[in-house]
């Protein structure tokens, strides 16, 4: 779904116009009497009209806002407007991404179930998977990203193919469209956590998924500035979630955060527009770096994912990694680590902070931080050497950017 035969440049555009009316104005039909600007409503309960329209309300025979945790007019209208974005029938925002995560996956599975997902993936989804999840009696099957692989670790009791593409922090790209295949076939649900693409680059319920969930922390939200997850797909499956998630688990979003992730879209295609742009150029910047080794960018035709990002995404993203050239021998662990931290802490214009999707530039050092505490073969197996940087590009100057790793990389 990229347009190779455009540039880059032109492509995003293209792409940015397919979505920049609905990130302005949708979900102003959920505002009240007339008010432009989304009203933030922070009321916990709502008053009734009479007993009757009460017992209506509860009865489900009229809609009405009752109580803060069961909906908020505020939420409600970001949630308008993420399902426009995505393209989804129903959204529904939660108080985090990774309560959007445990939340789907516990509206699905039951003791005794099994999910099937891909060994790099978020960290804390990873946890969740391999340690919390087992408590409950739901078990996990960690795979390779390819639909071989997927289709091996199906068993009797598989609910779930679990995908999230592309990954972190390599940026592999997973065939979400043969893994739907592999679902239907057996009556599995597909659930993508698509945070790392944003619905500017990636659009997985149109390619067949069941259920997209997002942490509206990174790039919907945009700006650094809150904590918000998503989950969106079939009305039918998003309220089961709803109904666990938020209702059940308490996972609600404040009125609040919902009004700065709902302000956060409103220059969500002209943000996306511009960091894929950024993203792009200093991957190729890099990819000719000699103290370079290797660059993980879907943009890039070297990287595994490139075939399959054209033929699934409207974008390659905002993220990229690189690993930093060992010296002499290929280094020891410990000696790659310290020569990523060296180059990190010389940045000047990107920021050194977990996180993606702000407006600044942010980079991490996942060996010695976010993946630290997975096993050292884990790690291996998933592609996270010592030297290896993550880089969410933000907003500034691309040029800036560039001239920052090229210094940073020559201390
Ligand atoms: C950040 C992130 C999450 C978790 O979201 P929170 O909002 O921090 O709970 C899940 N998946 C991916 C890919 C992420 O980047």
């Amino acid at each position: 779904m990229i347009d190779t035969s455009l540039s880059y440049r032109d492509h995003l555009r293209r792409r940015a116009d397919a979505i920049a009316t609905i990130c302005v104005h949708g979900g102003e039909e959920a505002h009240p009497e007339g008010a432009l600007d989304t009203p933030i409503v922070l009321s916990s309960a709502f008053g009734f009209a009479s007993a009757e329209q009460a017992a209506r309300a509860f009865r489900g025979e009229e809609d009405a806002w009752i109580y803060g945790r069961w909906g908020n007019p505020t939420v409600a209208a970001l949630e308008a407007k993420l399902a426009r974005v995505e393209g989804a029938e129903a959204a529904c925002a939660t108080a985090s991404g990774m309560a959007a995560i445990a939340g789907v996956i516990l509206a699905t599975c039951e003791a005794g179930d099994h999910v099937v997902a891909p060994r790099s993936m978020y960290a804390e989804s990873a946890r969740l998977l391999r340690e919390r999840l087992p408590k409950l009696g739901i078990t996990t099957t960690f795979v390779e990203g390819t639909p071989e692989a997927y289709a091996e670790a199906i068993g009797e009791r598989t609910r779930i193919l679990y995908v999230e593409t592309p990954s972190n922090p390599t940026l592999g790209v997973v065939d979400i469209g043969a893994v739907v295949a592999l679902a239907r076939a057996r009556g599995l649900r597909v659930i993508v956590d698509g945070t790392f693409a944003t619905p500017f680059a990636q659009t997985p319920l149109a390619l067949g998924a069941d259920l997209v969930v997002h942490s509206m922390t990174k790039g919907i939200g945009g700006h650094g500035d809150v904590i918000g997850g998503a989950v969106l797909g079939s009305r039918e499956l998003v309220d089961r979630a709803r109904d666990v998630i938020v209702k059940g688990f308490g996972g609600v979003l404040s009125p609040l955060s919902a009004w700065l992730v709902e302000r956060g879209l409103r220059t969500f295609a002209l943000r996306q527009e511009r960091a894929c742009a950024t993203a792009a150029e200093l991957a190729a910047h890099l990819a000719a770096d000699p103290r370079v080794a290797v660059v993980h960018h879907p943009s890039l035709s070297s990287h595994a994912g490139h075939a399959l990002a054209n033929a699934q995404m409207h974008a390659y993203g905002a993220l990229l990694s690189f690993e930093l050239a060992a010296d002499g021998d290929g280094g020891d662990e410990a000696e790659t680590i310290a020569k990523g931290r060296k180059v990190l802490e010389a940045l000047r214009c990107a920021t050194h902070a977990v996180s993606l999707g702000d407006v600044r530039t942010l980079v991490v050092h996942p060996a010695s931080t976010t993946h630290s505490t997975m096993p050292p073969e884990a790690r291996k197996l998933a592609g996270i050497s010592g030297g290896l940087l993550r880089v969410s590009c933000g907003l500034e100057s691309a040029s800036d950017l560039i001239a920052d790793f090229t210094r940073a990389l020559s201390t």
